[in-house]
């Protein structure tokens, strides 16, 4: 789970673009940290970036596939 220390620096934002979800290798639309939809796993990623392909983990039979969803953007003004 991500973490902050000065909620002064991070705002709540009720836009859309945080309930999308992602396939792996696709462009990532925004800048900042995505999480495993199946599993949690966080990852960073810079604007213009690519999302990890599918093999960049493995999950238990079951699971389902690899999908990313946007935890936190990134804001390079
Ligand atoms: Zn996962």
């Amino acid at each position: 789970m991500a973490s902050f220390k000065y909620a002064i620096h991070i705002h709540q934002d009720n836009s859309n673009v945080f309930d999308q979800k992602h396939p792996p290798g696709n462009f990532a639309p925004f800048a900042g940290i995505y999480r495993c939809v199946v599993c949690g796993k966080e990852i960073g990623i810079a604007q213009g970036h690519t999302l990890p392909p599918q093999n960049h983990h493995q999950h238990p039979n079951g699971r389902g596939r690899v999908e990313w969803q946007l935890l936190v953007q990134a804001h390079s003004y």
